[in-house]
């Protein structure tokens, strides 16, 4: 078997680009829905990462249909936190072993510590080969979480991140990620330098996915430092 077959490969599909903008005509109201993600592991589970609204079932049905799937084919639900736009149709997967809203882990009303250690630095991988693994990433709220998935088709390392990154424009300009509300803007800022000297790609909350370079590390880096 060829190294770089990409069947060997975990991967990466984005069912939706996520957007955030103002309401037209409305200055008090935005318009805005999660980055939906679809995680294939090689080993045969399927992970979805953020659901959309409460409103999005339908439309997230006929997205996994296709890719030839259906919602009872969804193993993992992970939310990377759990404001309405990235939880909402986590009904829909009955059958998923686990649906992870930021830390918090159950099934139907069990609620499970697959993620309760509390140290900042617990993983939980999601597939039998640890290549997909859950981290943790406070800051757009404290108990956010990313999916890190390793050996991706996309070459390399990829960050699902949810609204630790609204979207690839918030690396120039600040205002856009801190409009979109912080919890703790100071450990946002560590954790966004940190994601970004990991990953080779991140899929952010709002957005399409983008690669990183060398000068978005620098930057996250200097702003890490400064606000230290
Ligand atoms: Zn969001």
């Amino acid at each position: 078997m060829a190294l770089n077959d990409p069947a060997q490969r975990n991967q990466v599909i984005i069912l939706q680009d996520g957007y955030s903008r103002q309401e037209i005509g409305d200055d008090t109201a935005m318009r805005a829905n999660c980055t939906c993600t679809l995680v294939r592991c090689r080993d045969g589970t399927n992970v979805l990462v953020d659901t959309m609204t409460a409103w999005d079932g339908e439309h997230l049905r006929s997205l996994l249909g296709e890719h030839g799937l259906g919602v009872d084919d969804i193993n993992v639900v992970v939310c990377s936190h759990g404001h309405s736009d990235h939880v909402g149709c986590n009904y829909l997967f009955q059958k998923a072993r686990m649906h992870l809203v930021g830390a918090c882990a159950s099934h139907g009303d069990l609620y499970m510590s697959h993620f309760g250690s509390g140290k900042p630095d617990e993983e939980l991988a999601l597939d039998s080969n640890g290549e997909v693994v859950v981290i943790r990433s406070p800051g757009h709220t404290l108990s956010c979480v990313s999916v890190l998935v390793n050996n991706s088709q996309l070459g390399g390392r990829v960050g699902i991140t949810g609204d630790l990154f609204e979207r690839r424009e918030d690396i120039d300009d600040e205002s856009i990620w801190k409009n979109a509300g912080s919890e703790n803007e100071k450990l946002q800022r560590e954790e966004r330098s940190k994601m970004a000297h990991c990953c080779d790609f991140i899929v952010p909350g709002h957005g399409p996915v983008f690669s990183v370079n060398a000068l978005m590390r620098k930057k996250l880096k200097q702003y890490a430092v400064s606000s230290a």
